[in-house]
């Protein structure tokens, strides 16, 4: 891809970095990775999940609150919270207003959506919004960012439907009071709700760990009388199923079943 001379003068007087190890890239460069962390991150989007053993863009996993809710959750990465470069471009995109990153998030997305959603021509893009307090700190909302360029490249409608009250982060949170948390902070916005009815929504986040945020989002559409709602996420943390034990211990069948357990694990 060719660079406009003016983008190539704004690299000469402030290098780009790259987005997931801070190392200068060449002035010339139009990445937003170097070599190293491209290839990093390509392998960690071919990692297999390990509920299904699919790639987690082929896998439809997702945690049970969102069963409800959600037609489907189509997401590109394992959110980890390990510094994994996927951790990486979620937290920097969650604290600068990076079009590029974006639109690299965005297309990731779309490409991982087009295996699964049939009828994209019907779709509304709408998101899970951050706090007005948090959007006025950064200067932008990511997901909001996000689902713009989605609805943009897929040429389909974009429409913002909730606001988000109350300054309780999610993540100082643990599971359940993430739920209550989430439930009392999004509504839709006041008059909105006549918008949404008999719609099908993509619901955009940028990334989904406990999924409460997303299923209250969802939940509320679909009390206003959305029809569907598919959630897609640039990430999304996946916990392994807890496989029900045989409550008859002792038995030759449970103990071969528990070794198989146990050697799982380790694997
Ligand atoms: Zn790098
Ligand atoms: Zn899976």
């Amino acid at each position: 891809m060719s660079m406009k001379a003016f983008d190539v003068l704004v690299n000469i007087f402030f290098p780009p970095r790259c987005v997931t190890c801070n190392e200068l890239l060449p002035y010339y460069s139009d990445s937003l990775f170097c070599d190293d962390c491209y290839d990093a991150l390509d392998e960690e989007l071919s990692q297999k999940c390990d509920n299904c053993g699919k790639t987690v863009s082929e896998c439809r996993c997702m945690p049970d609150i969102l069963r409800p809710s959600l037609e489907s959750l189509v997401s590109v990465s394992r959110y980890t919270s390990s510094g994994s470069k996927t951790d990486k471009i979620v937290l920097f995109a969650k604290d600068f207003k990076n079009k590029k990153l974006f639109d690299f998030m965005a297309d990731k997305m779309i490409a991982s959506l087009y295996a699964s959603l049939p009828a994209i021509g019907d779709l509304t893009v709408t998101f899970v919004p951050r706090s007005a307090k948090r959007k006025r700190e950064t200067g932008h909302d990511q997901s909001e960012m996000i689902s713009r360029a989605i609805a943009d490249k897929l040429s389909v409608k974009f429409d913002k439907i909730f606001q988000k009250r109350g300054e309780k982060q999610q993540k100082k949170l643990d599971k359940h009071a993430r739920a209550d948390n989430a439930r009392s902070s999004y509504q839709i916005i006041k008059g909105r709700e006549a918008d949404v009815k008999g719609k099908i929504f993509l619901l955009c986040d940028d990334v989904v760990t406990t999924g409460a945020s997303l299923s209250v989002c969802a939940e509320l559409l679909l009390k206003a009388g959305a029809h569907k709602v598919y959630g897609v996420s640039f990430a999304k943390t996946v916990k392994r199923r807890k496989v029900k034990r045989s409550r008859k211990s002792g038995n030759k069948k449970s103990y071969f079943l528990k070794k198989r357990l146990d050697k799982d694990k380790l694997l």
